[in-house]
């Protein structure tokens, strides 16, 4: 499979690889949002969060979990962002499923997600539509 992310995992392509287990992989974004923005990849393939399966899910966010704190340790960060782009309208490029760990620091500049006013009765139908599909 000709997928970037494998390629760190089976190390023909090299990366900055801060973590490593059985199941998992972390390593530094090439192109950082900030300082310390790293990956975290189950070493699994699967295109995406929603394609992955659930026992990849648990593990990859456990370990998320771990990288976060250490990366804030690092940085010194006072916050940090954890996030999955999924599809590419989502922003999506590689499609091996990843968290994003981001490390904040205040007044850093960046601003993700503007919000917008939403009215009460969309809100209530687009609610009983989500529930019908789960
Ligand atoms: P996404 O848009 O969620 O698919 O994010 C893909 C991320 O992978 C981007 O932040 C890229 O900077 C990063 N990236 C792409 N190629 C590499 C690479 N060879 N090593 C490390 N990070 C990479
Ligand atoms: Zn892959």
């Amino acid at each position: 499979m000709d997928c970037i992310f494998c390629k760190i995992v089976t190390r023909e392509i090299p990366a900055d690889i801060i973590y490593e287990d059985d199941n998992t992989l972390a390593f530094l974004d090439i192109k950082p949002v900030n300082r310390g923005h790293a990956l975290v990849i189950p070493k699994k393939h699967s295109a995406d969060m929603l394609s992955a399966s659930d026992a990849d899910l648990i593990e990859t966010t456990k370990i998320t979990k771990k990288i976060a704190k250490a990366i804030v340790l690092a940085t010194s960060a006072a916050g940090v962002n954890v996030s999955t782009n999924n599809g590419a309208a989502a922003g999506q490029v590689i499609f091996h499923w990843h968290y994003h760990v981001i490390p904040r620091f205040t007044a850093d500049g960046l601003i993700p997600w503007p919000h917008h006013d939403s009215e009460t009765k969309t809100r209530q139908e687009l609610a009983e539509e989500i529930k019908k599909n789960l």
